[in-house]
């Protein structure tokens, strides 16, 4: 076995003996309360090399993933102010150079996903930062523009403005040293919130990697699907997000959020099974159809509430 994924399940066996919260987030019903994961609630890890060249480069709970290339890094999601130097130094910890950083893009403008980005911007001036075009206005406003954020201020989470270096569309494309990452503009969760998918090898078999968005309804309080006056596409663009990403093909599913994809379950799998334990297209499966179902039942609770059959 590699000695990285040794000492990180060494690490890992650790923090199950010390903390009982990482057992608690190894439940069915961990989704919930894994979207209400605080900043404050995280803790460092060790870089993990996933599946081929993708490496979890995040936290205990919030996901930052590397895809490594001969020319150059691709960086996801590099988390919060508080904490983007905890992906920093996975990636040095991992054997990489931050200036081999080409690209930075992400998943939605959440502050936990992207408050990071201006330092990150600031440290890396060479690397550029890709965004869908609804992305980058958020990104530009430093969330203020975010229905969210405006609908419910109590939960307010804004973050330093960053200006982006190029816009992606729906299933346009970013190639880097052999890698193409295609991105799937997946909106509702936030307008433009971007899935982004790639091949990946394991064991002399190719496989179709889904990175996605974030497809949480938000609830009625924080984000109406109906006559949501800041984001009236909002319940279309969910159902049209669903039916795409059931029409991908996945086998490797990932997000940004370590109970989402069952990190530690899937890591407490590797070198017991054949099969890389991330290749889980019934997970994948299983994923998409329980955020819709999420999602059809506010839907369907908002149309009773006013009377809409
Ligand atoms: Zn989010």
């Amino acid at each position: 076995m590699n000695s990285k994924i040794l000492s990180t399940i060494l690490t890992i066996v650790l923090m199950i003996t010390v903390s009982p919260n990482i057992s608690a987030q190894l439940t069915l019903e961990r989704l919930d309360s894994a979207n209400r994961a605080n900043n404050a609630d995280q803790t460092q890890r060790d870089p993990i090399n996933l599946i081929d060249n993708v490496w979890w480069v995040g936290h205990s709970e919030v996901g930052a993933f590397l895809i490594t290339t001969p020319e150059g890094h691709i960086l996801m999601d590099p988390t919060s102010p508080e904490q983007v130097h905890w992906v920093v130094e996975a990636i040095v910890k991992a054997g990489f150079h931050l200036g081999d950083i080409k690209y930075i893009i992400n998943s939605h403008p959440h502050e936990e996903h992207v408050g990071g980005l201006a330092a990150l911007q600031r440290l890396l001036p060479e690397a550029k930062i890709i965004a869908s075009k609804e992305t980058a206005a958020i990104l530009a406003s430093g969330g203020k523009t975010d229905f969210r954020n405006i609908i419910y201020p109590e939960g307010a989470r804004f973050f330093e403005p960053v200006k982006v270096d190029g816009t992606i569309g729906h299933l346009e494309e970013l190639t880097l040293g052999g890698t193409t990452l295609v991105a799937h503009i997946t909106g509702g969760h936030t307008p433009g919130t971007t899935t982004w998918s790639m091949k990946v090898n394991d064991n002399g078999k190719e496989y179709n990697a889904v990175y996605m968005g974030g497809m949480s309804a938000s609830g009625v309080e924080r984000g109406p699907l109906l006559k949501n006056e800041l984001y009236p596409a909002i319940a279309e663009d969910f159902a049209n997000s669903f039916a795409h990403l059931k029409s991908l093909t996945c086998d490797v599913y990932l997000y940004a959020r370590a109970s989402s994809i069952e990190l530690d379950k899937k890591l407490g799998q590797v070198g017991k099974q054949a099969v890389n334990p991330f290749v889980d297209p019934e997970g994948c499966a299983w994923y998409i159809e329980y955020y819709e179902k999420r999602y059809l039942k506010q839907l369907n609770e908002e149309k009773a509430a006013m009377g809409i059959r």
